[in-house]
């Protein structure tokens, strides 16, 4: 008689963070446990940043042990941090359990403390003027990673309490819909810990229909869209996602989510030398502020030449000191609220659109980017 070979199945397990709330009390509802579990195991993740099942001590002793043996709870892992001697500004690297890094950075001011979260593994646009967009892509974060950001770096840092949220790290959010609405309801759920979200902002380059889809989903997050060119020759060379989601398409589409939301639009603008700098694009960014309820953030232009770039990106130069403010005056002349972001951590290349890792393929070897 043959001997048959048994062979263990590993478990798969199930990953409870970036569930929402009503995910939670159904996953518990197929388990044959009580539905009030998942509101229990929703706070204990999203409320008290719980980083494993052993500190849910509201939930019984067998349902710990169940949970170690059949699910997971945490998405991604420090690996190091950087904090900028300028500014205090802090940028953390953190390993996906498939070995890739994503950045995320703290931004501490006088009457703020921002976190800048990513929502990809790189970026599959190609904005000329973003270490990202020139590092490529990878793939999706799930809600899970995305959420988990906030958890790794409010647990780290303990100097004051993050207030906003900044969807602006490395990639596109609105490419990744399904899971950056999905954090956004964890967030939005009364039980999470401390963020509104009226402190919360989804930057993005212009993706006109999901703009609109974010507008009918019943979640109210301000919205900021980096526009850099009202005209859509030059949008068009420095970032090639307009050739699909036109300017105007892009205005309409944030018109449309400030009257369906109430929210005021974040105009972002970096300036780069003779090439949106001149009067026709002061102009025209003139008439597009006026006619939608926006503010508009300046600014400058950070180096990536650590990224060494080649084509249009090797040829960009921060517009010079005195157009900025030429800008700046005749738009707060116009009654535009305006303000000049000046670099927050260029020296541990954590500004805007500096944020890159150098290699995205797995396998970190251990240390890597210490
Ligand atoms: S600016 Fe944003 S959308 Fe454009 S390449 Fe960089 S990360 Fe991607």
């Amino acid at each position: 008689m043959t001997e048959q070979i048994k062979t263990e199945q590993p478990i798969v397990k199930t990953m409870l963070k970036g569930l929402t709330l009503n995910e939670l009390k159904d996953f518990f509802t197929v388990v044959d446990e009580k539905r009030f579990r998942g509101d229990q195991v929703f706070e204990w993740m999203y409320e008290h940043l719980a980083q494993s099942f052993d500190e849910m001590s509201t939930l019984p002793n067998y349902l710990r042990k169940k949970l170690n043996l059949y699910c997971e709870l945490n998405t991604l892992t420090y690996v190091s941090s950087e904090v900028s001697h300028k500014t205090g500004t802090k940028k953390y690297l953190f390993k996906t359990k498939d070995n890739y890094v994503i950045e995320s950075v703290i931004i501490p001011e006088a009457k703020r403390t921002t976190l800048c979260i990513s929502t990809q593994v790189g970026c599959p646009l190609d904005c000329q003027f973003c270490a990202t967009g020139l590092m490529g892509y990878n793939r999706n974060l799930t809600s899970g990673e995305i959420f988990d950001q906030y958890l790794l770096a409010s647990k780290d840092w303990n100097k004051t309490p993050i207030t906003n949220i900044v969807y602006m790290g490395m990639g596109e959010p609105l490419l990744n819909y399904a899971n950056t609405l999905k954090s956004l309801q964890i967030f939005a759920t009364e039980k999470t810990k401390g963020i509104s979200l009226r402190k919360i902002t989804v930057s993005t380059a212009g993706i006109a229909p999901k703009i609109v889809e974010l507008a009918d989903s019943g979640i109210k997050v301000k919205i900021a869209l980096s526009i850099h060119s009202l005209f859509d020759e030059t949008r068009n060379k420095i970032m090639p996602i307009n050739k699909k989601y036109s300017v105007n398409e892009n205005i309409e589409a944030v018109r449309y989510y400030a009257n369906q939301t109430g929210t005021r639009i974040t105009f972002e603008y970096v300036m780069l030398k003779d090439i949106n700098d001149r009067s026709d694009d002061l102009n025209a960014l003139i008439k597009l502020c006026k006619s939608i309820p926006c503010k508009l953030n300046i600014i400058p232009f950070n180096s990536i030449a650590h990224m060494n770039p080649s084509g249009i990106a090797r040829e960009l130069e921060p517009s010079p000191r005195y157009k900025i403010e030429e800008f700046v005056t005749k738009l707060r002349e116009n009654n535009i609220f305006t303000a000049v972001r000046y670099t927050q951590g260029d020296d541990i290349a954590a500004a805007c659109g500096q944020l890159a890792i150098k290699s995205l393929t797995p396998n970190l070897s251990k240390g890597e980017g210490e």
